[in-house]
């Protein structure tokens, strides 16, 4: 496309899960009540997928087991419209709070019924908050033996839920594993810190204008794949509200929700974009 700042393709994501299932909002909506929510995933997840008709666009849809569960139709749309559906565990536990035993029924169950709602294979898996790290040596080893090509789980930035600030920036093999490959969502370095550019509350604190120039410095200058990441809920600013929430969660969750569909709008336009497998397809195991 001519209006691309880049030829690159770069890799969009979602990581589709209700507003009440985030990992800031666990003290106040317990698992055990998720039902009881008014959900807004379907429409969301619809929405997101008609921006992407628009545009053509294809992408990478984590999608937790328990929501295919009970919105069998998300993921059938994300398969027949020829998005790439992935595994973002079963119910949003944080993989380092799970022993590996729990991990490996956890990501197994996930795959199990992804594959069972639509027949296509599940390679790809993202951790629940960024979670797996320093304290969770394992967890690739394990993702591997069961099947996955590939995660997208760390985001190698300093921040208080998911601080793996010294992982790789771009592709790699991480330790452990011998086909299995790790995409870490995008940062661009500044100052001898990484500073976050690969979505996230960060896309709709900081102006649009920092992250164009970081995806096309990452695609122009480095070489490389951008890897680009949001959630259904931050397209939805009318979504309920929880009461008990912290005022530091509060402010992450709902700051400028208006601006996500119209940055989404441009960034999908000045960009090239795809889905994970197809990005990295050259990466053997993907
Ligand atoms: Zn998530």
């Amino acid at each position: 496309m001519k209006d691309n700042l880049s030829q690159r393709s770069n890799a969009m994501s979602f990581d589709v899960e209700d507003y009440f299932q985030v990992q800031a909002f666990a003290d106040v909506c317990d698992r055990a009540r998720w039902d009881g929510y008014e959900s807004r995933v379907e429409r969301n997840t619809n929405l997101i997928l008609d921006l992407l008709a628009e545009r053509g666009t294809h992408a990478t849809f984590f999608t937790l087991g328990w929501v295919a569960e009970r919105y069998p139709s998300i993921v059938r749309r994300v398969v027949a419209e020829g998005h790439e559906l992935a595994s973002h565990g079963y119910a949003h536990h944080r993989v380092d709070q799970q022993t590996p035993d729990q991990f490996r029924a956890d990501i197994r169950q996930t795959k199990q019924i992804l594959e069972g709602a639509t027949g296509a294979p599940i390679k790809g898996y993202r951790a629940a908050t960024f979670s797996v790290g320093p304290t969770t040596p394992w967890a690739f080893q394990v993702l591997e033996e069961e099947g996955y090509a590939y995660s997208s789980s760390v985001y190698p930035v300093a921040h208080d839920n998911y601080s793996n600030p010294d992982a790789p920036r771009f592709a790699y093999r991480p330790k452990g594993t011998s086909r299995l490959w790790e995409y870490p969502i995008s940062t661009v370095r500044l100052a001898g810190r990484n500073i976050p550019c690969g979505g996230g509350g960060y896309f709709r604190f900081a102006p649009y204008a920092a992250f164009r120039r970081a995806i096309a410095h990452i695609n122009e200058t480095e070489h490389q794949s951008a890897i680009f990441y949001l959630h259904p809920w931050e397209v939805d600013p009318d979504q309920p509200r929880p009461e008990g929430v912290s005022l530091k969660s509060r402010f992450r969750h709902y700051l400028n929700l208006t601006r996500t569909v119209p940055r989404l709008k441009r960034l999908l336009q000045d960009f090239r974009w795809d889905r994970i497998d197809r990005v990295f397809a050259a990466n053997p195991a993907t």
